[in-house]
């Protein structure tokens, strides 16, 4: 076990990509085997030590970043254990990269459809919060994918669990696990929102138990390995970033593409992505690719292609595009491997773009996770921009439109426009859940949502879940101050 205490060293797991900080920590452990893991959490459990588990720190709702106690780091499991080609399944250790196994699975042919925008996060950390991405428009988040875990929980136990192997009864759990512990709890009746979401635990009533520790931000245990489930590569792909005029024609673009019922003219149409970028996202981006300057919206659009004629697809999108105002000489078609990748990084800049801008004008950013369901996206969104706009506060909107889940992102320029803009976060969150909506669609809740988690249930609500949290790790040493009100985790130390 490498044990680490120095400053210079343990900084660097003080933080992770929301910029969140922490001052300390009482070390960064390094277990070498799943042995010193285990003796690890048993110790920890026993001194009632605070442990927060760190991934690769790509995160950005600090859920890495340390209250108290100790840090493990996961980094030295970082395998690639075994592929079986004929089911399609890979099992890997958690501190697997995203871009690392992507870049494996490609020798054979296969992918794995999760795709969070940063490749450098660990798969242990998207099982964790249950990432999405681009291709989350097709596939689903990160749980459609997983079909086995194994945990080590609070008390070193180490814990295998498959999907389909324990599932509730309605809402009642009551299992064993390999060493023999019992489990028996019901979980919290209500309905998580329709929409893509990663705010609190998922639970449902007949639910498989997987579900419950995918997306449960590191609070109930520590995942070591997991079974992923694949695809084979699409034969071909076509990828093109699509100009409007109008966010109403880009947003129909999107509407009809995505439709389960479309006419016959566009039924060919079945798109794995659907990204918007609006004005000022396309301003930021021209920078960098000449292609985006003075354009208003744009859509990007990226469809596999299995057993479809393309030229028949290709002809069905133009008309589309052409039916919703758009200008088939402007669009970025991506003819080759490379273009698709060029497109790719186009999606990818914009973050890397506004952060730049934010850090070189020592300015904020206040970014929301939001998802609606599609009957409110519009009003939702025309009202997050007029609002900005009467404030005069400057904003970004891009991200998942095809998942009615964009990232928009507000950009104060001083203490007071800061405040208001906080102020409007809190009443965007606010009115999306009026509308059914979620606080947070992918990035989790870790400890710099709670406020907002808080508007989402009620408190007996959010009370049920935390008494799960409490089955499991009746000493709360897992994950200190993620997810949960503060005042949840005090009155039991
Ligand atoms: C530029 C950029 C773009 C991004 N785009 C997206 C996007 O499109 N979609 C999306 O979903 N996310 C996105 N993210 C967020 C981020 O990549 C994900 O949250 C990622 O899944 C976290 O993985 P990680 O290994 O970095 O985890 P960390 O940041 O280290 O940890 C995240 C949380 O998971 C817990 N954790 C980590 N590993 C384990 C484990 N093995 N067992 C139990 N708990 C664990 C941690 O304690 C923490 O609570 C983006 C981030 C950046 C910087």
């Amino acid at each position: 076990m490498i044990v680490k205490t120095e400053f210079e060293f343990i900084q660097n797991y003080l933080s992770d990509a929301s910029n969140f900080k922490s001052n300390s920590c009482d070390g960064v452990f390094i277990p070498e085997s799943y042995d010193e893991l285990i003796e690890l959490v048993k110790s920890s459990r026993e001194k009632k030590t605070g442990i927060t588990i760190s991934g690769a720190g790509t995160g950005l709702v600090g859920g890495r970043v340390p209250q108290s106690g100790i840090v493990i780091s996961l980094e030295k499991f970082n395998q690639i254990l075994n592929l079986q080609l004929d089911k399609k399944l890979v099992d890997v250790q958690c501190f697997v990269t995203l871009n690392e196994l992507q870049n494996y699975l490609d020798g054979y042919g296969l992918f794995y459809p999760p795709d969070p925008t940063e490749k450098n996060c660990s798969i242990g950390g998207t099982i964790a919060t249950n990432a999405s991405g681009a291709r989350t428009l097709k596939y689903g988040p990160t749980r459609n994918w997983i079909e086995s875990i194994t945990i080590i929980l609070p008390d070193g136990e180490i814990f295998s669990l498959k999907r389909g192997d324990i599932i509730a009864e309605g809402l009642k759990f009551n299992f064993k696990i390999n060493s023999g512990k019992r489990f028996e709890f019901t979980l919290p009746d209500f309905r998580m929102p329709e929409v893509k979401n990663a705010a609190g635990y998922f639970i449902q009533p007949d639910m498989d138990l997987i579900d419950l520790f995918i997306g449960s931000e590191g609070t109930l245990g520590i995942i070591v390995e997991a079974e992923l489930k694949l695809l084979n590569k699409p034969d071909d792909l076509i990828s093109m970033v699509i100009f409007f005029d109008t966010f109403d024609d880009a947003y129909e673009f999107v509407s009809i593409s995505r439709s389960d019922n479309k006419l016959d003219e566009f039924k060919l149409i079945n798109p794995r992505a659907l990204e918007f970028f609006d004005d000022r996202s396309l301003k930021f981006l021209s920078s960098k690719f000449p292609n985006a300057q003075n354009k208003k919206f744009a859509v990007w659009f990226e469809q596999e292609i299995y057993d479809c004629d393309k030229d028949q697809l290709i002809d069905q999108i133009s008309k589309l595009i052409l039916k919703l105002n758009g200008d088939l000489e402007q669009i970025w078609f991506a003819f080759n491997e490379k273009e698709i990748n060029d497109i790719k990084e186009f999606r990818h800049s914009i973050s890397a773009l506004v952060n730049e801008y934010i850090s070189r004008n020592n300015l904020r950013k206040v970014g929301t996770d939001i998802a609606v369901p599609s009957n409110h996206f519009k009003e939702f969104y025309l009202y997050c921009c007029d609002e900005c706009i009467k404030k005069s506060i400057n904003y970004v909107g891009y991200g998942h439109i095809g998942n009615n889940h964009l990232h928009f992102n507000m950009l104060p320029v001083d203490k007071e426009q800061n405040e208001l803009a906080i102020k409007l976060y809190r009443e965007f969150c606010v009115k999306a859940i009026e509308m059914g909506g979620t606080i947070s669609a992918e990035h989790g809740i870790g400890k710099l949502k709670k406020q907002y988690f808080e508007l989402m249930y009620p408190e007996k609500v959010l009370r049920e879940m935390f008494e799960i949290k409490k089955i499991f790790d009746p000493d709360l040493i897992l994950n200190p101050g993620n997810i949960f009100p503060d005042k949840f985790y005090k009155n039991q130390l």
